[in-house]
C-alpha cells in the first residue's frame, strides 16, 4: 500500500472505553488525525497524466459539471470527476473496470471548464494498460484480434465484404473491377458490409445513389476497417496499421471525395488519417444527401405515416458538428411527424457503442444498471415515437437489441435514415431493403 495512504487511515481509538456506563469501545470512540489535501496521494493521477495525450487528467478541480451529463453515470456511477477522485483515494484506473466504461462520447468535455479530455485520456490509459500487461475484457480482445486478422471486428473474410452488392438490385461499381476515376468513393465500412441490418441500409443507400445519378464506386474486398474505435479502445498500433494499409489502397485510385456511411470512419479520415499522410475531402452520407435535397425531394413521393425521433451519433454530432443534415432529411420525408428527444443535438445521449463500447456490451452491462442503448430506446418511446431514426451503423443493431431487452420491441422500430428515404422513394418496401 502507498505509505501516504496509510497516513490517511491514521486513527486513534481505545480498545476499551466505558463513559457514564455506556460502552464506546473500539471504533465507537475513534478519533481521526487532522487531514489535509496532500494526505491524498497524487501518484495514481500522475501515473495517468504523464502519458502523452492524458495530461488533462490532472487538471480536474472537482467542480462536478461533468457528472450529470455523463451517459454512463445516468445508468451507473461514473464521470471524470469520480475517476479523478477514485485515483486520489488509491484506486488505480488502470486496474479498474472504469477504464473500459467510457464511450469517449465527449459530453463531459463539452461542459468542462478545465478541458479535461476523456477522448484523449482514455485511449492513452487503455494503451498503457495493454502495454503493461493488464487484462483486457475478453470480448474486446476478440474484436481487436479479428480486426488484426481479417481487417474487420466481426471476423469475416475480406472477400465477403462486397458480397452484399449482388443483392442491391442496382449497379454498385467496385473500383478494382471498373478501373476508372469516380467522383465519390463510398467508404462502406464493416457493419454495413457484413451485418444483416447494416446491409439493409447499404442497399437502401446504393439505390438512392443510383436514383440521384451519383458517380460512385466502392473498394469492396480491398477496404479494411477505418480503425477509429480500435484506436479509442487503446490499440493505436492496430489503428496505424489499418490506416497505412487503407491509405496505400486509396492511393491506387482516382476519386474526388469520400462519402462514408459511418461517423467513426468520418472521424478517422478527418482527424487522424491526415497525420499519417492521408488527406481527403470526406463527407458523411447525410451531409451529401442533404446537399442533394433539391434533386432528392421530388423523388420522395410516398407518404410515410410514422412518428419518428432521431438519435444523434456522438461521432457525427459532438465530434464533427453535423446536427442539421439528418434533420433536414427527416423533415423532407412526406407524412412523417418528427419529435425530438429531451437529450438531443449537443447534449445527445450516447448509444454506448463508441470508444470500443461496441465490443464491450456484456462487460459494460455487468457494471451498470442498464445498457446505454436501453436507456436511449426508453427515452425514444417516451416521446410517443414509433420509429427511432439513426445514421450510424453501430446503432441499428444496438437499439434493436435494446428494444427487445426492454420489452418495447413492438412499439418502436429502428430505421436508418437511408432506409426511410428509400422507402419514401419507393425503392424498398416497409421495413426491408
Ligand atoms: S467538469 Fe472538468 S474540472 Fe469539473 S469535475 Fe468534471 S473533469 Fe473535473
Ligand atoms: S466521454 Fe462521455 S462516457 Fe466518457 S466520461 Fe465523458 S461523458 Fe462520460
Amino acid at each position: 500500500m502507498d505509505p501516504k495512504l496509510q497516513k490517511v487511515a491514521e486513527v486513534w481509538e481505545r480498545d476499551t472505553a466505558i463513559v457514564e456506563g455506556v460502552d464506546i469501545s473500539g471504533p465507537w470512540n475513534r478519533m481521526f488525525g487532522q487531514r489535509v489535501i496532500w494526505d491524498y496521494t497524487p501518484d495514481l493521477i500522475e501515473e495517468i497524466a504523464q502519458l502523452p495525450g492524458a495530461e488533462s487528467f490532472a487538471w480536474c478541480y472537482q467542480c462536478g459539471k461533468c457528472v450529470p451529463v455523463c451517459p454512463v453515470d445516468v445508468v451507473g456511477d461514473y464521470g471524470p470527476r469520480k475517476l479523478y477522485r477514485r485515483a486520489q483515494t488509491g484506486i488505480n484506473l488502470l486496474d479498474s473496470p472504469d477504464l473500459w466504461l467510457c464511450t469517449t462520447c465527449a459530453n463531459c468535455l463539452r461542459v468542462c471548464p478545465k478541458l479535461v479530455d476523456m477522448v484523449q485520456i482514455m485511449p492513452a490509459a487503455r494503451e498503457h494498460a495493454m502495454l503493461t500487461g493488464r487484462a483486457i475484457p475478453a470480448e474486446l480482445q476478440e474484436a481487436l484480434e479479428n480486426t488484426a486478422k481479417y481487417g474487420n471486428p466481426l471476423g469475416q473474410p475480406a472477400r465477403k465484404r462486397e458480397a452484399w452488392v449482388k443483392d442491391a438490385g442496382v449497379p454498385v461499381p467496385i473500383l478494382h473491377q471498373i478501373q476508372r476515376p469516380v467522383e465519390w468513393l463510398w467508404w462502406v465500412e464493416c457493419y454495413p458490409s457484413y451485418h444483416p441490418r447494416g446491409i439493409d441500409a447499404s442497399i437502401a443507400l446504393a439505390r438512392i445513389f443510383n436514383a440521384l445519378g451519383l458517380d460512385f464506386a466502392i473498394l469492396g474486398r480491398e477496404e479494411k476497417c477505418a480503425g477509429d474505435s480500435q484506436r479509442l479502445a487503446g490499440e493505436r498500433g492496430l489503428f496505424e496499421m489499418l490506416a497505412e494499409e487503407n491509405i496505400r489502397t486509396l492511393s491506387k485510385y482516382e476519386f474526388q471525395h469520400i462519402v462514408v456511411t459511418d461517423p467513426h470512419a468520418l472521424n478517422a479520415f478527418r482527424k487522424h488519417y491526415p497525420k499519417l499522410g492521408g488527406q481527403y475531402d470526406v463527407w458523411h452520407y447525410t451531409t451529401l444527401l442533404a446537399r442533394e435535397l433539391p434533386k432528392l425531394q421530388p423523388l420522395l413521393t410516398k407518404s410515410l405515416p410514422y412518428r419518428v425521433t432521431f438519435h444523434d451519433p456522438c461521432y457525427l454530432g459532438r465530434h464533427n458538428g453535423e446536427y442539421d443534415a439528418p434533420r433536414q432529411l427527416i423533415q423532407a420525408l412526406p407524412g412523417v411527424e418528427f419529435v425530438e428527444m429531451l437529450r438531443c443535438r449537443e447534449n445527445s445521449y450516447c448509444c454506448g457503442g463508441g470508444g470500443g463500447g461496441m465490443w464491450l456490451d456484456s462487460f459494460a452491462a455487468g457494471h451498470q444498471r442498464r445498457r446505454l442503448s436501453e436507456e436511449r430506446v426508453l427515452e425514444a418511446v417516451s416521446t410517443g415515437a414509433d420509429t427511432l431514426v439513426v445514421c450510424c451503423p453501430y446503432e441499428v443493431s444496438r437499439f434493436e437489441d435494446a428494444a427487445k431487452s426492454t420489452g418495447v420491441e413492438g412499439r418502436l422500430r429502428v430505421r436508418d435514415i437511408a432506409e426511410l428515404l428509400a422507402e419514401a422513394m419507393g425503392l424498398i418496401g416497409e421495413g426491408a431493403a
